[in-house]
């Protein structure tokens, strides 16, 4: 599974990136209104990348990992999600989730 690059896309080399500060992957899929059902590893939830009628959206609540066995989006963690769902680059997608950190 493909994890969200922290170089490509980050040419600003003023700010790096902090993986660590990723919000907590259950936290963060709540807060986006997805409904996580299921036990075991992968959680089920209604897909907001297509128009989705059941919980056809993986969610991996350890990674964040995600995969739509509908309409195949997928990533490797939340701001792969964040990414793909408000269609922002990077750097953008880290800023938003406050992991970006400006460098002195
Ligand atoms: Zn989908």
């Amino acid at each position: 599974m493909r994890h969200a690059n922290p170089t490509r896309g980050l040419n600003r080399p003023a700010f790096a990136f902090k993986r660590d500060r990723l919000p907590n992957p259950g936290e963060y899929y709540h807060g986006q209104g997805l409904k996580l059902t299921g036990g075991g590893e992968w959680k089920s939830a209604v897909c907001p990348f297509h128009n989705d009628t059941k919980p056809s959206l993986r969610v991996r609540l350890d990674s964040g990992g995600f995969r739509c066995m509908a309409c195949g989006a997928h990533g490797g963690d939340v701001l792969a999600f964040h990414m793909q769902r408000y269609g922002l680059r990077f750097f953008d997608a880290a800023k938003a989730l406050g992991t970006v950190e400006a460098k002195r």
